[in-house]
C-alpha cells in the first residue's frame, strides 16, 4: 500500500487499555439490557439440570466459532481473493480465537465486519429472549455482547476514519489505516477479535 503512494495512520494502545475499554464499553450496555429483561419478564425460574447446562455450553462454543466465521464471511464478501484472504486461528496466550483478513477494506465494510457477529449472536438472541420471555436466549445474547467488546472498541477507534482503507495488522493484534494522501497515521490495537 505504501508503494502505491498511500500513507499509513498509526495509533497504538496497550492490550490492557484495549481490554479495559472493551469492558467499559459493553458492561453498561449489558447491565441496562439485563435490567430491562428482568423488568419486563421477571427473574423467572432458575435453569437447572445437567442436560440444560451441557446444551448451553455446546451452543456457547458453537457461538464462539460462528462469531469468527461471520467476521470471515463479511471479509470474504468484500475481498478480491474471497476466503483465500481470510485466516482463522487462536492466540493461545490469551485463548482468544481470531479471524484475520489479508486485504484492506473500506471503513463501512470494516465496520460491518466488526459489528455483524455481535448483532447476530448478541443483540438478536437478546431481543428474541426479551420478546418471548425465554431467559436463556437473552442471557446468551448478553454474553455475546460482552464477548464483542473488543470489536466494539475497534469500531470506536475507527469511527473517524471514514475515508481510510483499513487493513488488519499483518502480525500484531490491531489494524492499520491507509490514506491516499498526506495525513498522520495510526496502527490500532484490537483487544479481541
Ligand atoms: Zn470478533
Amino acid at each position: 500500500m505504501l508503494e502505491k503512494g498511500y500513507t499509513e495512520k498509526n495509533l497504538s494502545f496497550s492490550m490492557l487499555k484495549a481490554q479495559m475499554m472493551a469492558l467499559v464499553m459493553t458492561l453498561p450496555v449489558v447491565l441496562v439490557l439485563g435490567g430491562l429483561y428482568i423488568v419486563v419478564n421477571g427473574v423467572g425460574e432458575r435453569a437447572s439440570g445437567a442436560g440444560f447446562w451441557l446444551l448451553f455450553i455446546v451452543v456457547m462454543l458453537a457461538g464462539i466459532v460462528l462469531h469468527e466465521l461471520i467476521h470471515g464471511a463479511v471479509g470474504a464478501a468484500f475481498t478480491k481473493k474471497k476466503w483465500r484472504s481470510i485466516h482463522f486461528g487462536v492466540d493461545w496466550a490469551t485463548l482468544t480465537p481470531y479471524c484475520h483478513c489479508a486485504e484492506p477494506l473500506s471503513m463501512p465494510q470494516y465496520a460491518l465486519l466488526c459489528a455483524l457477529p455481535t448483532v447476530v449472536l448478541g443483540f438478536l438472541p437478546y431481543l428474541l429472549g426479551l420478546v418471548s420471555g425465554y431467559g436463556p436466549a437473552a442471557w446468551y445474547g448478553l454474553l455475546f455482547i460482552l464477548a464483542g467488546g473488543g470489536d466494539a472498541y475497534m469500531l470506536w477507534l475507527i469511527r473517524k476514519e471514514r475515508h481510510g482503507l483499513i487493513l488488519d495488522h499483518p502480525y500484531l493484534a490491531g489494524c492499520v489505516v491507509f490514506y491516499p494522501n498526506q495525513q498522520d497515521c495510526v496502527p490500532l490495537i484490537k483487544s479481541a477479535q
